[in-house]
């Protein structure tokens, strides 16, 4: 058996396609062209990429990205006041501050910093906690983009036993919330480093989640027949970028099975479009 290919890639291109039109209408309406604060703190070459690609999908669907690049060595109470000066300008609908940030700034202050009306990565507590108590305002990126690239593949929640392995803030936390909440209705299991006996545990997965950051971890003999296996994963290693499922094993066992690059990734990326939009909708609804 050979899994079927949950194309990120493909689906991410269509979605933008969406969005463009959804930028157009509501910019026709409104008069307001959504923009994006995008916050680069030092010069890493990795952060240096990732804002490029951000501010690229930006301009793909018509959404303008203003970039403030800060020198490595900018104090905390700099950047907190660049956020402020951010939070109160009425051009910019959502801000975002790559990350991580060099090592003297406390990043947790920062996110808590960020207006949680302009908060496009939900990263701020306030969002955090809408999103636990299931009335969210913006849903972190990447666990909606898992969660988008289930739903538009038809691959059903409901009911299922899904196993999460890795509860970061950014990945296996809140996509463990969202689909335990009520209307995804999904079983969860969130598993960790101190998870006792994984592979019986991710054996039970009809959907199995990976967000540990350990290259080809995940191996054919964890997954059970016919799961989804869903690669969160990117590393960087000798043999170029891979995920955290041993792919080639894997996708002979899987039903179907994500591709690293190609699957999470620029979905991911699609989602930080969405959020902005969103909070273009709700500051226009404001004024
Ligand atoms: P973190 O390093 O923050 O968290 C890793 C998690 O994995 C922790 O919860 C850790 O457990 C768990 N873990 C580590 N080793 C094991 C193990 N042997 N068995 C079970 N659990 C384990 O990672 P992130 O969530 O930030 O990222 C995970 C991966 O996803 C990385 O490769 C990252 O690059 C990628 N990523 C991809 C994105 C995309 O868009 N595709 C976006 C964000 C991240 P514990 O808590 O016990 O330490």
């Amino acid at each position: 058996m050979t899994a079927q290919i949950l194309d990120g890639k493909k689906l991410a291109k269509q979605i933008r396609t969406e969005l463009a039109e959804q930028v157009t209408r509501f910019a026709a309406e409104t008069k307001v062209t959504p923009t994006l604060a995008a916050v680069l703190v030092g010069d890493d070459p990795a952060s240096d990429v990732y804002v490029r690609n951000k501010r690229r999908d930006c301009a793909e669907v018509g959404i303008e990205s203003i970039l403030h690049r800060l020198p490595a060595e900018t104090s905390q109470s700099e950047l907190l006041s660049l956020i402020a000066k951010l939070n109160i300008d009425s051009q910019v609908h959502g801000i975002l501050v790559q990350l991580p940030l060099p090592k003297h700034i406390n990043t947790e202050q920062v996110l808590e910093a960020i207006a949680p009306t302009k908060d496009v990565d939900a990263f701020h507590p306030e969002n955090v906690g809408r999103l636990v108590q299931g009335r969210p305002v913006f849903l972190p990126c990447t666990p909606h983009g898992v969660v988008e690239l289930l739903k538009r593949n038809n691959i059903p929640i409901a009911g299922k036993h899904v196993v999460v392995v890795g509860r970061s803030d950014i990945v296996g936390k809140p996509l463990s919330i969202m689909l335990a909440q009520k209307g995804a209705d999904a079983t969860v299991t969130l598993c960790h480093s101190r998870t006792q006996n994984l592979p019986e545990v991710t054996r039970l997965a009809d959907i199995l989640v990976v967000a540990i950051g350990k290259p080809n971890f995940i191996t054919a003999d964890m997954v059970r027949p016919g799961a989804v296996v869903v690669d969160v994963g990117i590393n960087r290693t000798d043999a170029g970028l891979v995920g955290d499922v041993d792919f080639d094993a894997v996708s002979k066992v899987a039903g179907h099975i994500t591709p690293v690059p190609g699957g999470v990734g620029p979905l991911t990326r699609v989602m930080l479009l969405i959020n902005t939009l969103s909070a273009a909708r709700v500051s226009s609804q404001h004024n």
